[in-house]
């Protein structure tokens, strides 16, 4: 592990005017909340930075439920989102995508933005043994394009990285127009979760709408109708302390007819960033509830997928995903 200085600032301030002062240069500096993704980095030799600026005590704890939606403060841990009464009764698909990941020892450390900026679990990326890998050493090629590509992108991907995002959280945060509130050393700025990722198009290894002296300091989800009657459905290769291998998030506003007004359709472990399906939501505003009309509405989201060879299964899969979440989904009351 490459020797580092671990800084303790008194206050957020103190936080960003250290992160300012190695610029663009991540190397030189890097932020640390609970620690659960940095560590491993570290041991791994992926990331090598000569100071590591403490913010996980600094941060927003607080969870707030109220009729104008969610707020949790960036500094949350997962496990005390996942168990608020008002996450868990009015946006149960952000309780589930919390409880489905890792493990209760990781989600009593994790916090809510550290998982938002986690990084891929691409295992070139994580295997210094490998020098080819645009995102950890740019200019130096994709291992995993003619490489074993079980675990990465259908969607998003780009000649230079199919690296899939990790985090469930953001699938059912994008799914329910979350927005990212960010403080810098220049003040407040705020952005839809939908655009925070980016796409990895030539330069992968710029993952998020976030200059180095900025942090994530809460996000918020918007009241809506849909939000209380959603789900999340991940399909992992072990039950549980494992990333998915698909996921979908759905939140459905239904008619007194039974049939559904509007749909919020995101899916994960497919796509380079959390992947909202627009063209989904519309095809399922409408629908029945019944299969054969879920189905056809699902067809929709392999539209733009690029299967690589061993990951082609998950074209089929987030179809299948998608039903189900959409059915469990509408059985919500
Ligand atoms: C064994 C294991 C299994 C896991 N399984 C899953 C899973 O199934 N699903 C899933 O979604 N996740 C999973 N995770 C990932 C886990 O959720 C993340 O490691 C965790 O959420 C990161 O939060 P943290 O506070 O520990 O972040 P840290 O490790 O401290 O930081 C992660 C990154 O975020 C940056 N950062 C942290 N907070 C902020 C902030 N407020 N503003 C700006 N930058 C910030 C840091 O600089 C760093 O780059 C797993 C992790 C482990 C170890
Ligand atoms: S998919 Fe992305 S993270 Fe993985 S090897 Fe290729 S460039 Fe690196």
């Amino acid at each position: 592990m490459h020797p580092f200085t671990l800084e303790r600032p008194r206050d957020l301030d103190g936080a960003l005017a250290l992160r300012a002062q190695s610029g663009r240069n991540d190397i030189a500096a890097e932020y640390i909340a609970g620690g659960t993704d940095m560590v491993q980095l570290l041991q791994e030799n992926v990331r090598r930075p000569d100071r590591l600026v403490s913010i996980g005590p600094l941060m927003d704890k607080r969870i707030d439920v109220s009729s104008e939606g969610l707020r949790i403060g960036a500094g949350a841990t997962m496990a005390d989102a996942a168990a608020h009464p008002g996450v868990a009764g009015q946006f149960p698909v952000v309780a589930q995508a919390l409880l489905e990941s890792a493990s209760p020892q990781v989600r009593n450390q994790a916090t809510i933005g550290g998982n938002l900026l986690q990084r891929t679990r691409c295992p070139y990326f994580r295997d210094i043994g490998y020098s080819a890998c645009n995102k950890r050493n740019p200019g130096s090629g994709c291992s995993a394009i003619r490489g074993a590509n079980r675990w990465h992108a259908v969607l998003g991907g780009s000649d230079d990285c199919i690296a899939v995002h990790p985090s469930d959280l953001a699938v059912a945060l994008v799914a329910l127009d979350a927005v990212v509130h960010i403080q810098g050393s220049r003040g407040e700025r705020s952005v839809a979760l939908r655009e925070f990722h980016r796409l990895p198009g030539s330069t992968p290894h710029i993952e998020a709408e976030l200059r180095p002296a900025e942090v994530i300091a809460a996000i918020t989800v918007p009241a809506h109708p849909a939000a209380r009657r959603s789900h999340y459905l991940k399909v992992r290769d072990r039950a549980s302390f494992e990333f998915a291998v698909v996921s979908a998030a759905v939140a459905l506003e239904m008619q007194d007819d039974g049939r559904i007004r509007q749909a919020r359709v995101a899916v994960g472990g497919v796509g380079t960033k959390p992947w909202r399906l627009a063209n989904v939501e519309t095809a399922l505003a409408g629908s029945s509830l019944q299969r054969d009309a879920l189905r056809k509405a699902a067809a929709l989201a392999a539209q733009g997928a690029h299967g690589r060879g061993d990951n082609d299964f998950k074209i089929e899969l987030m179809q299948r995903a998608i039903v189900r979440a959409a059915e469990a989904a509408g059985a919500r009351t």
